[in-house]
């Protein structure tokens, strides 16, 4: 090997640039596929916050977790959990420090940009059946036409029962499409704005075609199709007002790349780094720190609602568990620390201009920081302190963990949030992390295996930290 010379070596000691990990190293290489696969299942599985939650759920149980009671003082190494409403859980493992001494909270959300059906959405027009969508959160309708689509969700009946809904995930199901134009008549819909190259009122999902033979039937297409989901939902059509039905992306997560390095499917915000997150608090053992995760619903509209961060049920949980063991939840909570774990934009050498290349995260260079997020003059950001970046970034070193730190985009571009605000609305002190996405908020969004790997890591080092 080469002498360093003495500038080689000042360069390597003073100056700062996060690597790519796993061209250099081979066993985190390994290591990031291997975690990749189960990652790929879930999300496969889970495209809905209810599916996310009776998977987390299933996975608890085999860990270990007991439901939680609030009756019942739990011992250090313990663990319990909670579903709020079907769509969130909350879950724990019980430090052998005092609750006083504060929580470690990793928190991710498990809503993603859908398209929801509208309460009376079932119409017939042109001899097809089609169901009129209300679109959840931050979508670009232009990229949700003309490709298979599957409908999750639940029917809740005139008896009071409920019925799951999944059609479009298995081989032998059929899918279900928004249509577009053809080009050869495409020259009016060309000279819309992008943002309204399909409109809200043009995301209508096509379901059917096949008509009852009566003649005297207003709508023969329409009762058709009710014929079909009566018969295997025992539903009628009053039942969709009182549905919780999603449209999303049909079809397996997929790896992407010659090298198979990239992981890409619908819903990766946030389930990426949730299902790191639930990952790293099944594998908590002992902690120090009572160590809570939280997997929340409704971020993608702004956290409002029962299940969204906005609402009590995560900080009614902290005081219950503080009441169990006697330690009082404002010194608790004072002395707690989060990990507000949310996806941001990875940067993209197609859309280059949008970003801003020194403070840009790039997918590979491993989980990203944010000390702020927010947009123009870091309007409606947290803005963690110096002192807990210092913690933190410390203790990712220590455990060998590769991260990165940047902001969304360029300045004046744009913005976003997450739940941090919530969780410091609560007194909570929290940091922002999360794996970059290409493709963000898309039908096919693609995330870097090396991130997830380090997402998982980092959140394992924060739950077995000890102090
Ligand atoms: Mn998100
Ligand atoms: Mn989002």
């Amino acid at each position: 090997m080469k002498e360093m010379t003495e500038a080689q070596r000042r360069a390597r000691e003073l100056l700062y640039e996060p690597a790519y990990r796993c061209d250099t190293d081979a066993d985190a290489r390994r290591a990031a596929e291997g975690f990749s696969e189960g990652y790929k299942d879930f999300l496969s599985r889970c495209k809905t916050e209810r599916e996310v939650a009776a998977y987390a759920e299933e996975a608890l149980k085999a860990a270990g977790y007991q439901l939680y009671d609030d009756r019942k003082a739990y011992a250090p190494g313990e663990k319990v959990y909670w579903i709020h409403q079907n769509k969130a859980v909350l879950c724990a493992t019980i430090g052998s420090r005092s609750m006083e001494d504060g929580f470690h909270l990793v928190i991710a959300h498990i809503d993603s940009p859908r398209l929801d059906i509208r309460p009376n959405p079932l119409y017939e027009a042109a001899h097809f059946s089609l169901l009129k969508t209300h679109y959840y959160g931050g979508i670009r309708k232009y990229q949700w036409g003309t490709m298979p689509l599957a409908i999750h969700g639940v029917f809740t009946r005139a008896d009071g029962s409920t019925v799951a809904v999944q059609v479009g995930e298995d081989a032998g199901d059929p899918v279900f499409c928004i249509t577009d134009l053809l080009p050869h008549l495409g020259a009016e819909q060309n000279k819309r704005e992008l943002a309204d190259g399909i409109k809200g009122e043009e995301l209508n999902v096509l379901i059917g075609s096949d008509a009852v033979a009566d003649e005297e039937i207003k709508e023969k297409v329409k009762l058709q199709t009710m014929l079909l989901l009566h018969e295997k939902y025992g539903i009628t059509e009053k039942d969709f007002t009182r549905a919780e039905l999603e449209v999303v992306p049909a079809g397996r997560a997929r790896d992407v790349g010659f090298d198979r390095s990239l992981v890409g499917g619908y819903g990766q915000d946030d389930r990426v780094d949730a299902y790191a997150a639930l990952m790293a608090e099944i594998e908590a053992k002992d902690p120090a720190f009572t160590t809570v995760c939280v997997l929340a619903d409704k971020e993608e509209i702004g956290s409002y609602g029962i299940t969204g961060m906005g609402s009590a049920y995560t900080y009614d949980w902290l005081r219950q568990l503080c009441a169990g063991q006697g330690a009082d939840p404002i010194r608790a909570f004072r002395a707690s620390l989060c990990l507000s774990a949310d996806v941001t934009a990875a940067y993209d050498p197609s859309w280059a201009s949008a970003f801003e290349p020194q403070n840009g995260t790039y997918a590979g260079r491993g989980v990203a920081f944010f000390k702020y997020t927010g947009s123009r003059g870091k309007s409606g950001a947290n803005d963690a302190s110096a002192e807990q970046m210092g913690y933190l970034t410390r203790m990712m070193d220590a455990a060998g963990v590769s991260w990165q730190i940047g902001e969304l985009g360029r300045i004046d571009l744009g913005g976003g949030g997450t739940v941090a605000t919530e969780v410091a609305h609560a007194g909570i002190a929290v940091v922002d992390i999360g794996v970059p996405v290409l493709s963000m908020h898309s039908p096919f969004e693609v995330v870097s295996k090396n991130d997830l790997y380090m997402a998982y890591k980092a959140f394992s080092a924060f739950v077995a930290a000890q102090e």
